[in-house]
């Protein structure tokens, strides 16, 4: 497997998850944010991630190791990007926040053969619009949280190259991940599906049809679902659902309007096991505590 080094920007919940899926697949790492502490935080986050891996069998603790050998931070991101082979984006889900780094990437990171970005939802295209080579630009939709989940949906751009497309595929096949193509559509397919069931979900807490604990334990024995949707909001966050939502009410329509209780809980700094407090409440080690009554 060809070795690359692998620039990563923003060190939240998704871009540490992806940095150790890289580093853990044996290429360099380098995880970039504006913020230094976050970066700290994000380090010890994937540390221990690591050592649950090995304490659970699922990974050697050689590999462990190795993986934290080759995984760097930094808020230096010229440097960072000056020799990176692969980029992925995987900052707040702002299309203008998203645009302004693609400009500023493209000339940041001349070696680099993939510039990826881990949009939710947003359109890939546009991304690229602002670069001067978006043949380069594709979407590399990880799931959360990357180390766990398998599958990555690629979004085959507008101006993506061929090349790059396959190598990207194979990439990913690298990190031991299963991708699944699709083109550059709103919420591509799995934000959109599984959207819908989550907004739902919402609307019935709203209408009282049941508490969070009843509907989630309902979609997992009824429908087989590895974790009900609520449950999954918390998990994503309900800041990053409530973007996605915004933008694919505007794309696709009436069935994406965000409920009153996303904007409430938004505003009311309700974020999901990220803040301790969404539809379930959470430990600060993000150990789930049970249902939200006070919703
Ligand atoms: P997050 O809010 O947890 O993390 C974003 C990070 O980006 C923060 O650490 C922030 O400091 C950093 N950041 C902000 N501006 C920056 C800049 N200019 N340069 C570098 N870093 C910067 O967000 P997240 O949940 O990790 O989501 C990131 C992206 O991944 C979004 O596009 C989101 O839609 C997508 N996504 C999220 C999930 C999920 O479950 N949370 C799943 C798949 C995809």
């Amino acid at each position: 497997m060809s070795e690359f080094k692998v620039a990563v920007l923003g060190a939240g919940t998704m871009g540490a998850g992806i940095a150790q899926v890289a580093a853990t697949a044996g290429h360099q790492a380098i995880l970039c944010d504006i913020n230094g502490e976050v970066l700290e935080r994000a380090q010890v986050r994937i540390s221990k991630s690591l050592d649950k891996a090995v304490s659970k069998g699922k990974l050697e603790a050689e590999v462990a190791e190795a993986a934290r050998s080759r995984l760097s931070i930094s808020t230096d991101r010229p440097g960072a990007l000056a020799d990176a082979d692969i980029v992925i984006e995987a900052v707040p889900e702002i299309m203008d926040l998203k645009k302004k780094i693609f400009s500023e990437i493209d000339s940041e990171a001349p070696k680099a053969w993939l510039l990826g970005t881990n949009t939710s939802s947003l359109s890939v295209s546009e991304i690229a619009s602002v670069t001067e080579k978006p043949e380069r630009v594709i979407g590399l939709h990880f799931f959360n949280p990357p180390p766990i989940m398998k599958l990555v949906e690629v979004i085959n751009a507008s101006r993506t190259c061929p090349d790059v497309l396959k190598k990207t595929e194979d990439f990913v096949r690298g990190l031991g991940r299963e991708p699944v193509t699709v083109i550059d559509a709103p919420g591509f397919a799995t934000s959109r599906l599984g959207l819908v069931i989550g907004l739902e979900a919402m609307r019935m807490v709203e209408q009282g049809v049941a508490g969070p604990g009843a509907i989630d334990t309902a979609m997992e024995l009824g429908y087989r679902h590895a974790m009900g949707p609520l449950k999954t909001t918390d998990w994503v966050g309900l800041d990053v659902r409530l973007a996605i939502a915004e933008h694919l009410f505007k794309e696709i329509g009436e069935q994406f309007r965000p409920p009153m209780i996303l904007r409430r809980m938004v505003r009311g700094g309700k974020l999901g096991r990220k803040s301790g407090e969404g539809f379930y409440l959470w430990s600060e080690d993000g150990k789930c505590l049970g249902p939200n009554t006070n919703l």
